[in-house]
Parts: C-alpha cells; sequence; structure tokens
C-alpha cells in the first residue's frame, strides 16, 4: 500500500518537500496549511488548510487518514503546532520527523542584540535607534505599541493587525530579497535599527547583510525551544533519510 505522508506546512522547505515526495510513484503527500496567508501560490500533492483542533484532533486525523509519517515542517516560530505535532505522534505511534532550517549565526562586523521574546525586542529598542524596520510577521505588533515615539516601517506578507505604535508604515512584501534591494529600503527610510526572529534561510537573510554593511544594529528574537526530547533535521535529504527515502 501506498505510504501517507502528512507534512505540516507553511514554509518553503514543506513545499519543496512536498514537491520531491509527490514525484515519487507510491507515495501519497499531503501538505496541511493553518489558512493564515490568503493565496499561498501551489504545493505539490493534496492540500488540507485550518487547525485539527490540538493534539488530540491531530491524532484522530492521523489515524483517520491512515498516515505513516508525519513531518513537521513548520517556522521555527510555529510553537504551538510543533508541541501539538510532538504530543500526536506520541500518543499515536506515528513516526514523526521535525525539518528545522539552522538559525543565522553572527559574522564579523554584526551588531546583534540577541533578546528572548518580542517584548525584549521592544524593551531594548529604544536605547538603539528611533527608526525601526520590524520584520516578525504581521501578528505580535502589540509588544511595539507603547513605542510611541520611535517610527516604524512594518514588513509583512499580509497587513499587519492593530494593535500596534502609532507612527506605522506598512510595506506588503514577500520573500526573497535582494541585498541591493534592501539596501535601498534601509537608507530610503532612514531606518538607524533592524528587528527580526531568527528564521534562518536565504530567502529573508539579505537584510542581515545590508544592516551589516550599513553598521546597523540588528535586535535578533531568538527560536522558542523544541518540545522536550525532540530533534530536528535541517533540510529536506534528512527529512527523506529518516523516512527512509534517502539515497541515490
Ligand atoms: P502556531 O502558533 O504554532 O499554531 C497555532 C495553531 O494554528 C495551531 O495550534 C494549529 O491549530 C494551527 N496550525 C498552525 N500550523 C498549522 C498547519 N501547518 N496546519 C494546520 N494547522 C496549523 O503557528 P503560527 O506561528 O500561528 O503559524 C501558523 C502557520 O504559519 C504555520 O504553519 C507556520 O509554518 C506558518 N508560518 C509561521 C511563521 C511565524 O513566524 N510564526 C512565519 C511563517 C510561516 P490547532 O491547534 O487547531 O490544530
Amino acid at each position: 500500500m501506498s505510504p501517507h505522508v502528512l507534512i505540516l506546512g507553511g514554509t518553503t522547505e514543506a513545499r519543496r518537500l512536498a514537491a520531491d515526495l509527490a514525484a515519487r510513484p507510491g507515495v501519497r503527500v499531503t501538505t496541511s496549511l493553518a489558512g493564515r496567508v490568503t493565496r499561498p501560490g501551489p504545493l505539490a500533492g493534496d492540500v488540507r488548510v485550518g487547525g485539527f483542533g490540538g493534539a488530540d484532533g491531530l491524532a484522530a486525523w492521523l489515524r483517520e487518514q491512515r498516515v505513516d509519517a508525519l513531518v513537521d515542517a513548520t517556522h521555527p516560530f510555529a510553537a504551538s503546532v510543533t508541541a501539538n505535532a510532538a504530543r500526536a505522534a506520541a500518543a499515536t505511534g506515528v513516526p514523526a520527523v521535525v525539518l528545522r532550517r539552522p538559525g543565522w549565526r553572527p559574522g564579523p562586523g554584526d551588531r546583534w542584540h540577541p533578546v528572548p521574546s518580542l517584548a525584549a525586542a521592544a524593551q531594548a529598542l529604544p536605547a538603539l535607534g528611533r527608526r525601526v524596520l520590524l520584520t516578525t510577521g504581521r501578528l505580535g505588533l502589540a509588544a511595539f505599541a507603547h513605542l510611541t515615539d520611535l517610527y516604524f516601517v512594518v514588513r509583512s506578507v499580509e497587513p499587519p493587525e492593530p494593535p500596534m505604535p502609532p507612527h506605522v508604515h506598512v510595506l506588503s512584501a514577500r520573500g526573497p530579497f535582494t541585498v541591493a534591494g534592501e539596501s535601498a529600503l534601509l537608507r530610503g527610510h532612514r531606518i538607524d535599527v533592524l528587528v527580526t526572529k531568527d528564521s534562518g534561510g536565504e530567502a529573508t537573510a539579505a537584510k542581515l547583510t545590508a544592516a551589516r554593511e550599513l553598521g546597523l544594529p540588528v535586535v535578533i528574537v531568538r527560536r522558542p525551544p523544541l518540545p522536550e526530547g525532540v530533534t530536528a533535521v535541517p533540510d529536506v535529504p534528512g527529512v527523506l533519510e529518516r523516512l527512509g527515502l534517502g539515497g541515490p
């Protein structure tokens, strides 16, 4: 019988994995999306959209849909669904793999200020600059709402949601971004500090290079930890190997 792989998606890596698996004869692949993005783009294989109803709902889905392997390829900051996936896998005995792209690493010349949360990022900001490029996503702007003296350029795929700070310029954009484009953005808005999550990956790394070249400080929000006992693989080949589908 064809193995059925469920991918918890919402990332570039999830899309790549779905394309690889769907191209293999005899493998059935379903990608699950939370439904946050209005036009998520084409995905290979089957797609389902919306929450499962917590770990129990996901466990029920794994049983009903006869899933043989679960791949959590969600974003490094999507901590709830990752916790649910670990619990559902443990409850059902379905083999599970977590795919996490590596975090970014500072290099010579970087002025990074790692912080544990958006609230801590907001606390650090006034001492670092007045004009902020905020790329932490459209949710969570409430953490910055009290910073009434600062000017924010908020860049996100979907429009941000209030509450948010009063002086906000919204840019709707989706990566990949280039260093030249990011430099132009930083200069154009006279940005003096950047705030980002440690999302990792190539598509949105150019802002870090541009900030370094301009000598700007970067407040970088650290990733939430993986659930107890869970280890991740960094890329699609790592997942295929764990699923027993690797090799030439
Ligand atoms: P989250 O806080 O971990 O998840 C909240 C709830 O959303 C989960 O409990 C689950 O609902 C549902 N959910 C999340 N991902 C799902 C998926 N792939 N399929 C079905 N249901 C899902 O997640 P989030 O941070 O809101 O992120 C939502 C989605 O956006 C994720 O798929 C993630 O990969 C993607 N994303 C997130 C970020 C980020 O910065 N957080 C950035 C880029 C993309 P139930 O409990 O009802 O199952």
